[in-house]
């Protein structure tokens, strides 16, 4: 029971990686608010976790509403009385370059993958700079290699990393008992990652599959539990030393 008493938000955690990490943040303790923009995947996760005796609440957010992030969080702590653990994770990919990238799918995707962390982030460090927390940023490999075909989202993670670290210098500075940290996934097989290949021109989707796992040093893609397995160290006081660190978990993809 790494996360007993504690009380942790996930947000994206409707699907893929958050519904994996909101998973097993509550087999080990924790009450896990569960949210995302989808209500019903929501509470889908939560009833799931409930009855194998996790304890959860669902909650309706799209990360990108300023407004719904105070009173989220407010209410966490008039309930619970305290928010330890926030992942940012909700996010969305849209595979398009430079050239053919719309300036409207830009901003969709800077508000969801970028904006978002920024606004959790700070009404996070507003509630726990006196008791203490630790706040997950889901980046990506993306956040460090180049991808042709990712070119928003190449940008908003390249930013949620380094914002981590201008957050985590902030806590650190002021004095306050709260972690920052990114993880960066490599290719996990979630819808994102399915969708992203299917949206890919036909004949063209498995070549690319097969490039990925070709590029993959371990050989294969990951799955959602080596994330929530990683984000469990970083919400734990096993990693009580770490802040504004980058935790790569992607089978070697970035080693070469
Ligand atoms: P996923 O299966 O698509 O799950 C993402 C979840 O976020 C979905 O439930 C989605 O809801 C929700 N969401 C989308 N827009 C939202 C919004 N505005 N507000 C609240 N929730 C919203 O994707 P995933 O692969 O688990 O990705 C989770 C995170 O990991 C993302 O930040 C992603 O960029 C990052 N990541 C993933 C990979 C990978 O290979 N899968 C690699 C690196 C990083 P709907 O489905 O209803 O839209």
């Amino acid at each position: 029971m790494r996360l007993i008493d504690k009380v942790a938000l996930v947000t994206g955690a409707g699907n893929g990686i958050g519904a994996a990490t909101a998973t097993r943040f509550a087999e080990e303790g924790a009450l896990v608010i569960v949210t995302d923009i989808n209500p019903e995947s929501a509470q889908t996760v939560a009833a799931q976790i409930n009855a194998s005796g996790g304890r959860t609440e669902a909650h309706a957010q799209d990360v990108t509403d300023e407004a719904l992030w105070d009173r989220l969080v407010a209410g966490v702590v008039a309930t619970h009385g305290h928010l330890d653990i926030l992942v940012n994770n909700a996010g969305i990919a849209i595979t398009a370059n430079v050239e053919n990238t719309s300036l409207e799918d830009w901003r969709r995707t800077q508000a969801v993958n970028g904006e978002s962390v920024f606004l959790g982030t700070r009404a996070a460090v507003k509630v726990m700079q006196e008791r203490g927390g630790s706040i997950i940023n889901i980046s990506s490999i993306e956040g460090i290699v180049g991808e042709p075909d990712a070119t928003a989202y190449n940008y908003s993670k390249g930013g949620v990393r380094i914002f981590t670290k201008s957050a985590a210098l902030h806590c650190a500075r002021q004095g306050y008992p709260v972690r920052v940290n990114s993880v960066h996934p490599g290719f996990i097989l979630t819808n994102m990652v399915e969708a992203g290949i299917a949206a890919l021109p036909e004949g063209q989707a498995q070549e690319m599959y097969e490039r990925l796992l070709g590029e993959i040093p371990m050989g294969a893609m990951g799955e959602p539990l080596d994330i929530a397995n990683g984000c469990l160290f970083l919400a734990s006081d096993e990693s009580r030393y770490m802040t504004g660190s980058e935790l790569v978990i992607d089978g070697g993809y970035t080693c070469h």
